[in-house]
């Protein structure tokens, strides 16, 4: 896929914004996303399944700012949500309610009055309990609720243990050998109509087979519902999709879809996926400044103004995110003040190795002859505190690196730890950049918060 992250002159650029000048004006750490990346990654979406009739929810909790939800909206999205929060936001930015999906296995009674309130196309029901209370609120309200049963295929995603929800042993969705019990149950209640099925086996998948493997077993139990005279009107496929962080070699978009596609052949239920980390992912990056440079006996740190807080990705699943220099022009030594040219230090990489750093289409037209491996690591008091380990780079204090692939996960999961702000979101366009969120504040932090008298 195209990456709207590019170098100018040694210089990274989002589109035609300089990174460095994002930094001067909006300050770090600061998500920086592209709009073009993500309405690419959307049409790109669209179009590979322009041949049927489909809805993509994009699934609102990988990035729930705003922007990015009436960005979606704008081009014709409907939104997965997995609490009444996300709804909230999801009309607050402008999304039609009728193309909501609402999945998760916690659903809370106020949090399903509002759904139904709001008139969304669909409940993915999680659980028989779910089911009953689901048909409870609707009676109460005179309403009559569309429900879709998340079947759990018991498939292996192949992916993140944490990350996996489609085994047995998850908590996700109705056991596959309930689900026709329970389907001939909600079909009989008179406040809910049976529209759908879904699953959704995991995030972060490279692979198409197990999302085949999934809607087969899916399409079986479809069969099943039909010949008791159960028909649906959508089958939702979930969303998972990987990208590519590393070396990873997920499949493309198109190519995705197109397997899709061909297990559906020939029948005329409505497509539903649920995309959330395929069309943000690889469209935003953390942009965040090396505060300092600390050289020890077995690692070199840089201590870097973003932290764990900001991207718990990398402390939470040890994934793997691309660091790179923001300006890759040629630095002074940075460690010569630290270190003694006759020790020679075992990380300090000989000009040769420098060397090699340049990328086959790389437009790098200095060498950079101090380069070190660094820990890449936050401020946070924690060992887990870290964005990166062992990165090759050529920084001073002061430099700006940028976290790459940042957009999916990034934001959305921040937190105020270490009652730390969270850091601001900008978008650019073209030549424009919009903040889209402002930089949080110490005061915000602790407003909600009273003393004991
Ligand atoms: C998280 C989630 C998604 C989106 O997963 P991605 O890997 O970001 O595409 C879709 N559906 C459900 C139910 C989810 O929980």
């Amino acid at each position: 896929m195209k990456s709207y992250f590019n170098y100018h002159r040694d210089q990274l650029f989002a589109e035609d914004v300089a990174l460095a000048d994002i930094a001067v004006r909006f300050g770090t750490p600061c998500y920086v996303y592209s709009r073009a990346a993500l309405t690419d990654a959307y049409h790109q979406f669209a179009d590979a399944l322009k041949t049927r009739e489909h809805l993509i929810c994009f699934a609102v909790k990988s990035n729930p700012n705003l922007a990015i939800l009436n960005l979606f909206a704008r081009l014709g999205s409907g939104f997965d949500i997995v609490s009444g929060g996300e709804l909230q936001r999801v009309l607050a930015a402008g999304g039609a309610a009728n193309k909501v999906v609402f999945s998760g296995v916690g659903k809370t009674e106020v949090e399903i009055q509002y759904a139904l309130e709001a008139g969304i196309l669909c409940f993915n029901v999680e659980s028989a309990s779910e089911l009953d209370r689901l048909s409870q609120i609707a009676s109460r309200m005179g309403e009559v609720a569309s429900v879709s049963l998340r079947v759990n295929p018991d498939v292996d995603a192949k992916t993140h243990p944490y990350i996996s929800t489609g085994l047995k042993q998850n908590k996700f969705g109705v056991a596959y050998t309930e689900a026709l019990a329970l389907y001939r149950k909600a079909a009989a209640l008179p406040h809910l109509h049976v529209t759908g099925m879904d699953c959704h086996i995991g995030s972060q998948l490279t692979e198409t087979s197990p999302f085949i493997a999934a809607a087969e077993k899916v399409l079986a139990l479809v069969e099943r519902l039909a010949l008791e005279g159960i028909k649906l009107e959508h089958l939702d496929l979930g969303g998972g999709l990987g990208i590519r962080y590393d070396d990873e070699t997920p499949p493309s978009i198109t190519e995705y879809a197109q397997a899709l596609l061909k297990v559906l052949h020939g029948r005329n239920e409505k497509l539903i996926v649920e995309p959330g980390r395929v069309l943000v992912g690889n469209a935003g990056v953390l942009l965040t400044k090396v505060e300092y440079l600390k050289p020890g006996e077995e690692k070199h740190f840089a201590i870097v103004d973003a932290a764990m807080n900001d991207l718990m990705r990398p402390a939470l699943y040890d994934a793997y995110h691309e660091i790179l220099e923001v300006d890759r022009r040629q630095v002074a030594n940075p460690l010569s003040n630290f270190l003694d040219e006759t020790t020679s230090h075992s990380t300090k990489l000989q000009n040769s190795a420098a060397k090699s750093l340049v990328t086959p289409e790389g437009e790098r037209t200095n060498v950079k002859g101090n380069s070190f491996i660094y820990e890449v690591v936050g401020p946070i008091c924690e060992t887990g505190d870290f964005l990166g380990h062992g990165r090759e780079m050529a920084i001073d204090q002061g430099s700006l690196l940028a976290v790459m692939s940042a957009g999916a996960y990034g934001m959305s999961m921040s937190s105020n730890y270490n009652s730390r702000p969270r850091a601001a979101e900008v978008m650019v366009d073209g030549s424009d950049v919009n903040l889209i969120r402002e930089r949080e504040t110490v005061q915000q932090l602790f407003a909600g918060e009273k003393m004991v008298v």
